[in-house]
C-alpha cells in the first residue's frame, strides 16, 4: 500500500486550496493539496519520482512518484498568459528527481507584475485512487517541510477504475475530432474541465493529439499532450453510452471560453489592471534607483534636453454599466465620437509621418463597425454610452491579443487609447493636462500615443516614462518629433517633483534629477553647441562622404515608405541601403500585386532621383505573420518560418515581388536584398528564380543580389555565401538578437539587448573580411549603423557603407569626416577584446569625447 509523505516544494505561506482565486482549483476540479503564496523563487520536487509534464507555458509542472501518485504544481494563477516568460526549468520531461531536486525557477517580479496572483496550488491529480492527509495549512513554510500524506485507498471489489494511459481502448469505440480554439490551448484549467466531466463518466474517454494519447479523466495526462491553440485533437470513447459521453466532453471543450481568460470582461480587466497598479511596487525591477543622482532608462528617442519636470497622470475614468435611456446614451456616444473625430482632425492636418499614421488608424477604428455595432447594441440593452463604448473595444482588443501577434501590441494600444478618448469626453473629463509650460519635460508612467500627439510640440523638451518600450508607437513618435526620449526609468521618476529642473540626456540613457546651477548652465551651453553643429551638419550633408584620411563610406537611409525617401533625399542619403517592403504587405486582406508593388517602388526609386535603391524582399512570417499568409502555428516564431524561407515557402508571393522590382525604371537602379538568409542553398534557389523571371521580362542587364547577415550563421559562413551574391549587408538588430538569445523586443532585457557586444562584434568582423578578401561591398543596414558612437568601430571593422535612420544622416556623415581608418581600426581591435557591451560602450564613449575634444 503506497503511503507517501509530499513534501513542500516552495517557500511561503501555506493556504487551503479554498484560498485559490481560480474556481476550477478551489473547487477541487483538478484535485485535492494545498496552496502555496511563494515567498521564494525556486520549485523543487515534493517526492521522488519521474517528471511527467511541464506545460508549454512552462509555469506547471507534474511528476509522478515512485508510488504511482501524480502531482501537480501550478505556479500561479493565469501564468499559462505569460507564455513562459519569467520562468525557468530546470529540469525535463521524462527526468528522474529525487524529493528536494529543483525544478523550475521564477521570476517573482515578473509574475508579481503580470499574474493574477501568485498562488501556487500543489495538487495529488489522482486522489480519487488515494487519502489525502493534510500536514498543515496557514503558516509559513520552508522548502522540505512536510506538506501532504499520500495514503492509497484499501481496494474495494466491483470497483471499476479507469484504465491507466497505455492501455487504450479499441473496441466498440466512438471517433470523433475537434479543432481546439482555446487561447492556451488545453493547459490546466481546461485540461482539469476535461478531466472532472470524463471521470463522472461510465465510458472511458481518450484524447489523441501530436501522436499520443491520454486518458481524458486524467487533467496532468491532457496536460502532458501539450495542445496548442488552433491544434486538433481526436475524442475516442468506448463503454457504455460512448456516444453520449463523446457528446458531454466535448460540449465540456466547446463551451470553455475560448479567449484570454484573464479578461472575461471589462470590469474584470479594469480591476487587474487597477490591481497591476499597486502590484508593482512589489516589482523591484521597477523600482529603479537613482545612481549619483542620476536615473538610467532605456533610450526611445535619441537627443539631449534641459527643461522643467511637467508630470502626466493618468486618470482611470470610472464608468456606470447602466445608462439612462436608450436614445440618451445613443446620442451621447455619438457625440463624443464625433468631439474625438474633431480633434483628431484637428491635429492631423499638422501631423506627418508615423503621427499622422496614428492619427489615421485612429480615425478608422472611431468609425469601424466591429466596435459601434456591438456598443449600440449594448446601449439597446440598458447599458451606459461609456459601458458599452469600452466592453466594445476591449472585446475588438481581445480578440486582435487572441492572435498572439506581435504586431498587433500596438494595433491594441491604439484601441485602448481611442476607448480613454471617447470615455475622456463621455465623462467630460477635459485633456487640459496637455497645456504645457515652456521646455516641458513630461513625466509619466506611460503614455498613449493620442496623448503624445496631442502635446504642443514647440513646448516639449523630452519625455521620460516610468514604463514603456524602445519599439512603442510612442517611442517612434517622439523620434519623429525630433524629441528626445527615455523609457523603462523605473517607478522613481515619478517622485519627481513639479517643475524641477531635469537634464534629459537621451544619447547616455540619463536623466539627471537634481543638477545644480552650474550643471545646468554648462548643459545649457552644450545645448547651443548642438543647434549650431547641426546647422554647419546640415549645410554639409549633401556632400559626398570621405573619412579625414580619404577613405569613401557611402551613407545610405533605411526606408519603408515615400515619405521617408524624400525626407532621407533632402537629409543628403546616398541611396536606400534597406527598402523594408514589409509596410506593402502588412495589414490587408490580400498581398499588393504586382502593378502596385511596380508603383511603389518606382515612386521611391523617383524620390531618390536616381540613387542606388536596395529593395529587401518580404520579411514577414514567424513573429511577423499576416493574415492572408497562414504558417504553421510555431512554438518558437523568431525561429520559424521568417525571412527568405517565408519567401521560398511561398515562392507565388516572391515572383511577383522580383517582377515588380525587375520593372522599376531605370534598369540598375534598384539591387535586391534577402532577409534571414543562413545557407547558400536559399541564395541559390532565388537566383535561380530570378534568372526565370528575368528571361521572362526581356530584363538585359544584370540585377545585384545581396544577402542580410542576420543569424551567427550567415556571418560564420559569409566567405560561402559571398560565391553567390553581389553584396552583403549585415542587420545588427536581428544579429544581436540571435546571437545573445534575447528577444529584440524585449522589455525587461532592452538594456542588455546591445549589438556592441564583442559577441556580435566578432560576427560582424568575420563577415566584413570575407567581403573583402571577395572584393565585395559590405554594408550594416541595422541599428547599430545610426548610433553615432558605434560608426567608428563598424568602419574600424571594414564596413564600407552604412543604412541608417533618414534624420541622421547629416550627424553621422559629419562624424564620419572627423575619423581616421587607423584610429578606427585600433579602436575596433580594442572593441573586440572586451568582455562585455558595457566594457564596449564605455571605450567608444571615450573614444567620441576625445574624437570631439580634438575636432572642436
Ligand atoms: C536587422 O535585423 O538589423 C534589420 C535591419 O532588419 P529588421 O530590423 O527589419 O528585422
Ligand atoms: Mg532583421
Amino acid at each position: 500500500m503506497a503511503n507517501l509523505k509530499l513534501l513542500a516544494p516552495l517557500e511561503g505561506w501555506c493556504a487551503p486550496l479554498d484560498e485559490v482565486p481560480d474556481p476550477v482549483f478551489a473547487g477541487r476540479m483538478v484535485g485535492e493539496g494545498l496552496a502555496i503564496d511563494p515567498t521564494g523563487n525556486t520549485l523543487h520536487a515534493p517526492c521522488t519520482g519521474e517528471v511527467l509534464s511541464i506545460a508549454a507555458g512552462k509555469h506547471a509542472i507534474a511528476l509522478r512518484s515512485e508510488e504511482g501518485i501524480d502531482v501537480l504544481m501550478h505556479v500561479g494563477i493565469d501564468t499559462v498568459g505569460l507564455a513562459g516568460e519569467g520562468f525557468e526549468p530546470l529540469t525535463t520531461v521524462g527526468a528522474h528527481v529525487c524529493a528536494g531536486d529543483p525544478l523550475l525557477r521564477f521570476d517573482l517580479n515578473v509574475l508579481a507584475e503580470r499574474a493574477k496572483s501568485l498562488i501556487t496550488p500543489i495538487i495529488v491529480t489522482n486522489g480519487d485512487q488515494f487519502e489525502i492527509e493534510q500536514s498543515i495549512s496557514n503558516r509559513l513554510i520552508k522548502v522540505g517541510d512536510d506538506l501532504l500524506t499520500v495514503r492509497s485507498k484499501p481496494k474495494q471489489d466491483g470497483i471499476q477504475r479507469k484504465p491507466s494511459e497505455d492501455q487504450r481502448p479499441s473496441k466498440g469505440q466512438r471517433i470523433e475530432r475537434l479543432s481546439i480554439a482555446h487561447e492556451h490551448g488545453l493547459h490546466a484549467r481546461p485540461a482539469a474541465l476535461i478531466a472532472n466531466r470524463a471521470k463522472h463518466l461510465a465510458a472511458e474517454i481518450w484524447i489523441e493529439a501530436h501522436g499520443r494519447s491520454a486518458n481524458a479523466s486524467s487533467a496532468v495526462a491532457i496536460m502532458a499532450l501539450g495542445v496548442r491553440c488552433g491544434d486538433e485533437i481526436t475524442l475516442i470513447a468506448s463503454g457504455p453510452d460512448a456516444a453520449e459521453a463523446l457528446q458531454a466532453v466535448k460540449e465540456t471543450i466547446l463551451a470553455m471560453p475560448v479567449l484570454a481568460e484573464r479578461a472575461k470582461s471589462p470590469e474584470v480587466s479594469s480591476v487587474s489592471e487597477a490591481s497591476r497598479g499597486s502590484d508593482l511596487s512589489r516589482s523591484s525591477s521597477r523600482v529603479r534607483e537613482p545612481h549619483d543622482g542620476k536615473l538610467r532608462g532605456v533610450i526611445a528617442s535619441r537627443g539631449f534636453a534641459v527643461g522643467r519636470a511637467v508630470k502626466l497622470h493618468q486618470v482611470e475614468i470610472a464608468v456606470n454599466e447602466l445608462g439612462s435611456s436608450i436614445a440618451h446614451e445613443s446620442a451621447a456616444l455619438d457625440r463624443a465620437r464625433s468631439a474625438v473625430r474633431t480633434r483628431l482632425e484637428d491635429l492631423s492636418a499638422t501631423a506627418s509621418g508615423i503621427a499622422s499614421d496614428v492619427i489615421a488608424a485612429h480615425l478608422e477604428f472611431l468609425d469601424d463597425s466591429e466596435l459601434v455595432v456591438p456598443a449600440k447594441r449594448a446601449i439597446a440593452q440598458g447599458k451606459s454610452a461609456a459601458f458599452a463604448w469600452r466592453k466594445a473595444v476591449r472585446d475588438v482588443a481581445e480578440k486582435l491579443r487572441a492572435l498572439n501577434d506581435a504586431r498587433m501590441t500596438e494595433r491594441i494600444s491604439d484601441l485602448l487609447d481611442l476607448e480613454t478618448q471617447v470615455l475622456q469626453v463621455l465623462s467630460g473629463a477635459s485633456a487640459a493636462q496637455c497645456e504645457l509650460p515652456e521646455r516641458a519635460v513630461v513625466i509619466a508612467e506611460d503614455l498613449k500615443p493620442s496623448q503624445l500627439v496631442s502635446l504642443d510640440a514647440e513646448r516639449l523638451s523630452a519625455i521620460c516614462l516610468a514604463a514603456g518600450g524602445p519599439t512603442s508607437h510612442v517611442a517612434l513618435l517622439a523620434a519623429s518629433m525630433g524629441v528626445p526620449a527615455l523609457v523603462a526609468l523605473g517607478d522613481h521618476v515619478l517622485t519627481v517633483k513639479e517643475d524641477a529642473w531635469l537634464i534629459v540626456d537621451a544619447e547616455q540613457g540619463t536623466l539627471d534629477l537634481a543638477p545644480d546651477e552650474q550643471t545646468i548652465a554648462a548643459a545649457e551651453e552644450l545645448l547651443q553647441q548642438r543647434e549650431q553643429r547641426k546647422n554647419s551638419e546640415r549645410a554639409a550633408a549633401q556632400q559626398d562622404c570621405f573619412t579625414a584620411d580619404g577613405t569613401r563610406i557611402e551613407v545610405f537611409a533605411n526606408l519603408a515608405s515615400l515619405a521617408e525617401a524624400k525626407l532621407a533625399a533632402t537629409n543628403g542619403a546616398e541611396g536606400c541601403g534597406l527598402l523594408r517592403t514589409e509596410f506593402l504587405f502588412l495589414e490587408r486582406a490580400s498581398p499588393p500585386d504586382e502593378p502596385e508593388q511596380l508603383r511603389q517602388y518606382q515612386d521611391i526609386a523617383m524620390a531618390l532621383k536616381g540613387r542606388p535603391l536596395i529593395i529587401r524582399t518580404l520579411d514577414v512570417g514567424g513573429d511577423k505573420p499576416i493574415p492572408y499568409l497562414p504558417l504553421p502555428a510555431e512554438e518558437n516564431p523568431a525561429l520559424g518560418l521568417r525571412g527568405v524561407r517565408t519567401s521560398l515557402w511561398r515562392p507565388d508571393l516572391l515572383r511577383v515581388q522580383l517582377k515588380a522590382i525587375l520593372r522599376v525604371e531605370p534598369a540598375g537602379q534598384c539591387r535586391i536584398l534577402l532577409p534571414m538568409v543562413t545557407d547558400p542553398g536559399e541564395i541559390q534557389a532565388v537566383r535561380r528564380m530570378l534568372d526565370e523571371v528575368r528571361r521572362e521580362l526581356r530584363y538585359e542587364g544584370y540585377i545585384e543580389l545581396g544577402a542580410m547577415i542576420e543569424t551567427p550563421a550567415s556571418a560564420l559562413i559569409a566567405n560561402r555565401l559571398l560565391r553567390d551574391v553581389d553584396f552583403l549587408s549585415i542587420g545588427t538588430n536581428d544579429l544581436t538578437q540571435y546571437t545573445l538569445a534575447m528577444d529584440r523586443g524585449h522589455s525587461e532585457l532592452a538594456h542588455r539587448i546591445d549589438g556592441l557586444h564583442p559577441a556580435v562584434l566578432s560576427l560582424i568582423s568575420i563577415a566584413a573580411t570575407a567581403a573583402h578578401q571577395q572584393n565585395k561591398v559590405v554594408a550594416v543596414c541595422g541599428g547599430l549603423a545610426s548610433e553615432p558612437a558605434a560608426v567608428p568601430v563598424l568602419i574600424g571593422l571594414g564596413i564600407q557603407e552604412l543604412s541608417i535612420v533618414p534624420t541622421l544622416i547629416p550627424r553621422i556623415k559629419a562624424n564620419i569626416r572627423t575619423l581616421t581608418i587607423e584610429s578606427c581600426q585600433r579602436l575596433a581591435q580594442r572593441a573586440l577584446e572586451q568582455e562585455t557591451a558595457e566594457q564596449v560602450r564605455a571605450l567608444v564613449n571615450e573614444f567620441a569625447e576625445e574624437q570631439s575634444r580634438v575636432t572642436s
